[in-house]
C-alpha cells in the first residue's frame, strides 16, 4: 500500500470528548459539534464514535450536513444545524427530524409558518456580529419564541481562545442580560468557553477542535497521524538545488527523501522550511517548496532510510503544522485531503 495514510484514533477522539465532558461539570449536558465533515475527519465514522461514547447532542453548520449525520446516526440523537432554517431547507428538515437554530426573524418567521410546532433553538448575537438575533430583535420577539419552547438558546464567544481577553466578559453579560430567567436551556461555550470556566457553561456545551485534538484544548490527546511514503531518495552535491525555484540549496553532500503527499492533500504550501516531518523521533526538515503532490525532505542525518516519514502524529500535532503555516489547527485539520487511506483504529 503506498499512499499516505491517515489514521484517526477513535479511542482519542472519545476520551477528548470525556475531559471535555468532565471539565462541562456536573449537570451539564456536552454536545459535539461534527461540522465540514467533523473538521475533516470523516463524519459518520466521528459521529458514530462520539454517540457510542454518550453525546446525544450534535451540531452541524447546515442542513445537508444533518442529513448526512442523521443517516449515518439514525433517530435519537438531537441534530442541531448553526444555520438556522434556511430558503428550501424545510423538507430536510421535517424528514430528517433536524433542530435549526434560527438566526432572524425572518428564519422565525419561515419556520412557525412551515413547521409550526417542530423543534428549534434560538442564536443569540452577544458581540461576535456573525450570526443570531441582536439585543432589540430578541426583546421584540422572545415572548413568543419562548411561548413556542426553544430546546436550546445559545450564542457563541468571539475570543475564548484569549482567557484574559475582555471580550468574553463582555458576551457573558450581554448573553445573561438576554437570556436570565427563561425556561429553555442555554449555551454559550464552545471548546475556548469550557476552558473559560463554569461561569460560561450553562446547561449544555459545544466542543468542536477539542474534540479533534486541536487548540485551545491543551491537554487534548493527538487524534490525527499521518504517515506517507518515501518515493524516492537521492544524494545532491554541495551547490545543488532541490524543488520549484530552487529555492533550496545544498551547503553540503546531502540526501534527499521525496514523499508523497503536497499542498493537494492539505499540506499548505506556506509552512515550507518551517516544518520537519518524522523518522522515528528524529526531526528531518522540509528541503525546498511543497509541491502539489510531494515534499522533499532532507534525511542526510539519518542512519538508515525509512520506507516513510511521520508529518502528524505524537511528536507534531495540528497546531505545530498550523503555526509553521501561519493559520490555525483548524483549517490544518478541515484542508486535510481526500487522497489519504483513511483508518479508523
Ligand atoms: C464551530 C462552532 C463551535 C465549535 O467550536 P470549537 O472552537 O471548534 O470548539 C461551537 N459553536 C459554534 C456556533 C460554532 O460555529
Amino acid at each position: 500500500m503506498a499512499n499516505a495514510t491517515l489514521t484517526i484514533d477513535l479511542g482519542a477522539l472519545s476520551d477528548n470528548w470525556r475531559s471535555l465532558d468532565a471539565a462541562s461539570g456536573e449537570g451539564v449536558e456536552t454536545g459535539a459539534v461534527v461540522k465540514a465533515n467533523a473538521y475533516g475527519l470523516g463524519l459518520a465514522r466521528v459521529a458514530r464514535s462520539l454517540s457510542e461514547t454518550g453525546v446525544r447532542s450534535f451540531f452541524v453548520a447546515e442542513v445537508q450536513e444533518g442529513v448526512a449525520l442523521r443517516r449515518a446516526l439514525g433517530d435519537g440523537p438531537q441534530i442541531f444545524v448553526f444555520s438556522g432554517h434556511m430558503d428550501g431547507d424545510t423538507d430536510a428538515i421535517r424528514k430528517f427530524d433536524l433542530v435549526p437554530l434560527l438566526n432572524s426573524i425572518e428564519q422565525m418567521t419561515r419556520h412557525f409558518e412551515a413547521l409550526s410546532g417542530s423543534p428549534f433553538g434560538v442564536q443569540l448575537d452577544t458581540g461576535m456580529n456573525r450570526l443570531g438575533l441582536e439585543p432589540a430583535e430578541w426583546d421584540a420577539a422572545r415572548r413568543i419564541v419562548l411561548g413556542q419552547g426553544p430546546k436550546l438558546v445559545m450564542s457563541h464567544l468571539a475570543c475564548a481562545d484569549e482567557p484574559d481577553d475582555p471580550m468574553n466578559a463582555r458576551q457573558l453579560q450581554a448573553f445573561h442580560d438576554m437570556t436570565d430567567g427563561i425556561d429553555a436551556p442555554r449555551s454559550l461555550a464552545a471548546t475556548g468557553g469550557i476552558l473559560l470556566g463554569s461561569d460560561y457553561h450553562f446547561d449544555m456545551t459545544r466542543p468542536g477542535v477539542g474534540l479533534y485534538g486541536g487548540l485551545p484544548f491543551a491537554d487534548a490527546k493527538p487524534v490525527v497521524h499521518l504517515r506517507v511514503p518515501i518515493i524516492q531518495t537521492r544524494d545532491v552535491a554541495p551547490g545543488e538545488a532541490v524543488g520549484y525555484g530552487a529555492s533550496w540549496l545544498a551547503d553540503e553532500p546531502a540526501r534527499i527523501a521525496t514523499v508523497q503527499a503536497g499542498y493537494a492533500d492539505g499540506l499548505i504550501r506556506l509552512m515550507g522550511d518551517r516544518t520537519v516531518m518524522f523518522a522515528g523521533d528524529i526531526p528531518c526538515p522540509l528541503a525546498g517548496r511543497v509541491s502539489m503532490d510531494m515534499l522533499t525532505v532532507d534525511i542526510t542525518h539519518l542512519d538508515e532510510v525509512p520506507d516513510h516519514l511521520v508529518m502528524l502524529g505524537t511528536q507534531q500535532g495540528v497546531d505545530d503544522l498550523a503555526d509553521a503555516a501561519r493559520t490555525i489547527g483548524y483549517e490544518i485539520l478541515t484542508s486535510l485531503g481526500s487522497r489519504y487511506d483513511r483508518s479508523y483504529i
